[in-house]
């Protein structure tokens, strides 16, 4: 009998503690990263819509929030203390106009915030790539949030090859500074995030983003971003056609 009470004390403490903990456990965070939607795919960066309409639904049924990227980061800084279970952020780069016409028809559906990367010197500039107008008809929903993913999309590392010293520290403050002041001017708001081109970044650039004030940098390093992570060096997951849904959900739930 004894026995039995100091058992049921045990589980009971061991339960209460569990519980007490739970409410503290850091969450981590899964930021996917796409590119292009289409009915066919034509290259490695291209994901099909109904693909991408089914992540969304199995995202839903599966009681993922999808959060923006601004309290992603708020939160990984400590700056918010509590984000919702289960949280998940999507983001997209390099601008192409899949986004605009298969995407967002998606996104507004489901009503989601997605942060788009882009970098200025392609938009309205090529036939790939969306307008100006575009990316502010995007904003205008609310659901969707323009950030810099430098100017011209360059190689660092080649450049830093190709450059001497100081060409290259003018190339620098162009891709970082000057990508910054295009889109804080084009799109009317304060710019804080990166996502470094083809994911290549080193100190250097790193010290320039933070000294032109960036909040936090991307790369495509594939895991969920934590507390322990660098600000600068965010991991996120490139999603393209390779994930069905099981390789999707194993994704989200790999914790890694
Ligand atoms: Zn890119």
């Amino acid at each position: 009998m004894h026995i039995k009470i100091i058992l049921r004390l045990i589980v009971v403490t061991l339960l209460f503690k569990s519980a007490l903990w739970g409410s503290e456990i850091e969450k981590k965070i899964p930021i996917l990263c796409y590119h292009r939607f289409g009915n066919n795919i034509n290259d490695s960066m291209t994901i099909k819509t109904s693909e991408f309409a089914a992540q969304l639904a199995w995202l839903k049924a599966n009681n993922y929030s999808v959060i923006s990227l601004d309290s992603a980061i708020k939160y990984l800084i400590g700056e918010i203390k509590t984000i919702p279970d289960k949280p998940v952020v999507i983001t997209a780069d390099d601008g192409h106009k899949s986004i605009y016409y298969e995407m967002a028809p998606l996104i507004r559906e489901y009503r989601i915030p997605v942060t788009l990367f882009i970098y200025p010197s392609a938009i309205s500039n090529t036939n790939y790539t969306m307008t100006w107008e575009q990316l502010q008809k995007l904003e205008e929903t609310k659901f969707f949030h323009v950030e810099s993913h430098t100017f011209w999309h360059p190689n660092f590392k080649q450049e830093k090859k190709r450059l001497l010293s100081e060409e290259y520290a003018k190339f620098v403050d162009k891709q970082i500074v000057g990508s910054k002041q295009m889109l804080e001017k084009k799109m009317g708001h304060e710019v804080k995030y990166l996502a470094w081109a083809f994911g290549i970044y080193d100190y250097e650039l790193i010290t320039k983003a933070v000294q032109s004030g960036y909040v936090a940098a991307f790369t495509i390093e594939q895991r969920h971003a934590a507390k322990s992570d660098t600000l600068m060096t965010l991991p996120r997951y490139m999603i393209t056609s390779i994930y069905n849904i099981k390789a999707f959900e194993q994704l989200l739930t790999d914790a890694k």
